[in-house]
């Protein structure tokens, strides 16, 4: 592949997804939501904007959009709220910013940038985050602006019981809602960010791997940047972005060869189900996926491709 001058992907989520359980109105809702946000990625890199404010352009696009589990349309926890994880990371300065645990808050990716730009800290978690937001001047909404009657249904129907379940599960469907986006700039930079409600129906103050950095999200310019999707308790054993990382770094992988063999080989090994988006110091993108499906899409310069199956 040639090396492009900048690139950029995107995920809404990966899961059980597949052309037959998805009616036609739906997935021109999804293609259409994903094409949105990729062009706006697309123009900050084009007109030779940073990578870190093209990941943070897509991912408010599809925090703003109920059909993903993050921002507005975030699954509901066991309590009948929603607490919110994101992570940003740049990959020149290997600054980063997340935030875990958030409610009320509409941009928990631009909330996870203020953290690494302006509080001296890489992590801040509920009501502490929640403080930093107001501080900052975060714009925040009413529990009615992240209520979806679809991911409500989902939590009614486990709510009494101690499963957690992934976003849009239903019966054996199992589907996560998490966005991302990663990116490389005409400058060389190379920056990633993940936004997540998490699971339906999970415990008061469990985390994921989204806001983990080198779990779920992680950039350094001199390997790749990468956002995960999928269930994160695995994601953050496997340390599953650092891992890729450090196989391009130590092992001399490839991007390709280091996704197949963290996604393919030891994820789907430990039983962890799901997807991430990666690209290398030189532009190169991967979007590998263990499920049957992942929302995602890429573009480089007069190309671009948004596509939701296997
Ligand atoms: N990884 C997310 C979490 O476990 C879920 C998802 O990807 O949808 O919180």
């Amino acid at each position: 592949m040639d090396t492009p001058t900048w690139s950029i992907a995107i995920h809404g989520g990966a899961g059980t997804i597949t052309r037959s359980s998805m009616p036609a109105h739906k997935e021109a809702a999804y293609t259409e939501a994903l094409s949105r946000a990729l062009q706006a990625g697309e123009e900050v890199l084009r007109s030779g904007g940073q990578a870190l404010d093209a990941v943070c352009a897509a991912v408010v696009m599809l925090e703003d959009d109920p059909l993903f589990n993050a921002g507005r349309g975030a699954v509901f926890t066991h309590t009948g709220s929603h607490e919110m994880d994101a992570a940003v990371m740049r990959g020149d300065t290997l600054d980063a910013g997340a935030v875990a645990g958030v409610t009320g808050v509409r941009n928990p990716i631009l909330l996870a940038r203020e953290v690494m730009e302006y509080s001296g800290h890489v992590m801040l978690s509920g009501q502490g985050a929640e403080a930093f937001a107001r501080q900052s001047g975060m714009v925040f909404e009413d529990p009615a602006y992240f209520h979806d009657d679809f991911r409500h249904r989902q939590w009614t129907e486990v709510r009494d019981s101690d499963i957690y379940r992934l976003d849009h599960a239903e019966g054996d469907e199992r589907k996560f809602g998490t966005v991302g986006a990663v990116a490389r700039d005409v400058h060389g930079h190379l920056a990633a960010a993940t936004s997540t409600g998490g699971m339906t129906n999970k415990r008061w103050g469990r985390i994921g791997d989204s806001p983990v950095i080198g779990a779920g999200t992680y950039a350094n310019d001199r390997t790749c940047a990468i956002s995960c999707t999928g269930h994160g308790e695995f994601f953050i054993r496997s340390v599953v972005a650092y891992d890729i990382s450090c196989l391009i770094e130590y092992g001399g992988l490839s991007l390709e060869e280091a996704c197949q063999h963290v996604v393919t080989d030891k994820l789907m090994n430990m039983g962890g189900e799901g997807g991430l988006i990666a690209v290398d110091a030189l532009g190169h993108l991967c979007l590998p996926f263990n499920s049957e499906g992942m929302y995602r899409g890429w573009a480089r310069p007069a190309q671009r491709e948004v596509s939701i199956y296997r």
